[in-house]
């Protein structure tokens, strides 16, 4: 039996880009020697008709072409679980439906996986070209926050598109955690993984579905997930200003003593309980961050929710 290869691309009001990437990987397919390729497609609570293309594609070849239909949107994140949970292959590829990850780049990344020097081929972008500079510019400041505090490295510009064999699979699946952040989890794996570069490309068709809001948010989660220092850094930082209003309230009591000082100016006074006040809130703020993620955690929910699967 030939080995196969699973495709799992997650789809989000994709309508457009579907038939599009579907004719560019069967474009390369020929050059994916002795492999038989399965897709799985992860419709994600799309509201346009991903769903109607799905079908007419699964229709067109239900050996190999292969949906889970959500109930609602869960995230790519989500999408991505679910399909790794469905693959059937010898080995995975996950891919963005946009085309902004190149399907020419899928005999390299198998040649790689084959020569059995690696359990994974990554991609990395080498520039963010046609980028809106604000993204790029927070994107780089994430990257490098992220990697100073937390010990699992996450590399800038490294994409989801990646090809993995079935022990690093099975590994991502045995990582059942609710908050699911893919670039720290595929790096937290370990195994043996190599990068292939190459400048970006735009999207095909359709339109992207993340603004700042929830890219900020996702880094967030990204933090959160992979890393405790928050909570350090906040404890220090109540620890000094404990320590500093301290060695204040003691100098008032000298100065009120021994000179008399009457301590006037209740301005700054308000202004230094505003300023504790503040510090507490924020480190109340990322307690509770981590809090919250707990309680997720612990509520055992599903990861997502399929209504349809062919
Ligand atoms: N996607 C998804 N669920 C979402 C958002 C996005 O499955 O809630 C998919 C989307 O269809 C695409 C991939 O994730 O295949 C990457 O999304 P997008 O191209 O919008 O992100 P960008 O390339 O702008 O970072
Ligand atoms: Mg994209």
């Amino acid at each position: 039996m030939p080995e196969k290869l699973s495709i799992i691309v997650p789809c989000y009001n994709e309508e457009a880009a579907i038939p599009l990437f579907y004719q560019a990987v069967q474009q390369i397919q020929p050059q994916l020697e002795q492999i038989e390729l399965e897709y799985w497609f992860i419709n994600d609570g799309s509201q346009d008709q991903t769903l109607t293309e799905l079908r007419k594609l699964n229709q067109l070849d239900p050996q190999h072409v292969h949906y889970a239909s959500f109930s609602r949107n869960f995230g790519k994140e989500a999408g991505l679980f679910c399909g790794l949970q469905q693959a059937t292959g010898d080995l995975v590829v996950v891919m963005d439906v946009d085309l902004q990850d190149p399907p020419e780049l899928l005999p390299q990344m198998l040649q790689l996986i084959r020569s059995g020097k690696y359990d994974c081929v990554g991609t990395r972008r080498t520039n963010r070209k046609n980028e809106p500079p604000i993204r790029s510019f927070f994107a780089k400041l994430f990257y490098r926050l992220i990697n100073r505090i937390s010990d699992t490295p996450i590399i800038d510009g490294a994409r989801d598109f990646r090809m993995m064999n079935r022990q690093m699979i099975n590994a991502i699946l045995s990582m059942q955690e609710y908050n699911r952040f893919s670039k720290g989890i595929f790096s937290w794996v370990g195994f043996r993984t190599t990068y292939l570069e190459y400048p970006n490309v735009e999207r095909q068709a359709g339109q992207t579905s993340w603004n700042f809001w929830s890219l900020f948010k996702y880094s967030i989660d990204g933090i959160v997930a992979f890393s405790e220092i928050p909570l350090d850094i906040s404890a220090i930082v109540g620890l000094f200003s404990c320590i500093g209003s301290g060695i204040a309230i003691i100098w008032i009591i000298f100065r009120a003593l021994v000179y008399g000082d009457p301590t006037a100016g209740w301005p700054s006074l308000v202004c230094f309980i505003l300023f504790v006040g503040g510090i507490q809130l924020f480190c109340l703020g990322i307690v509770g961050k981590y809090i919250g993620k707990i309680f997720l955690e612990v509520k055992h929910r599903p990861i997502y929710l399929i209504q349809e699967k062919k």
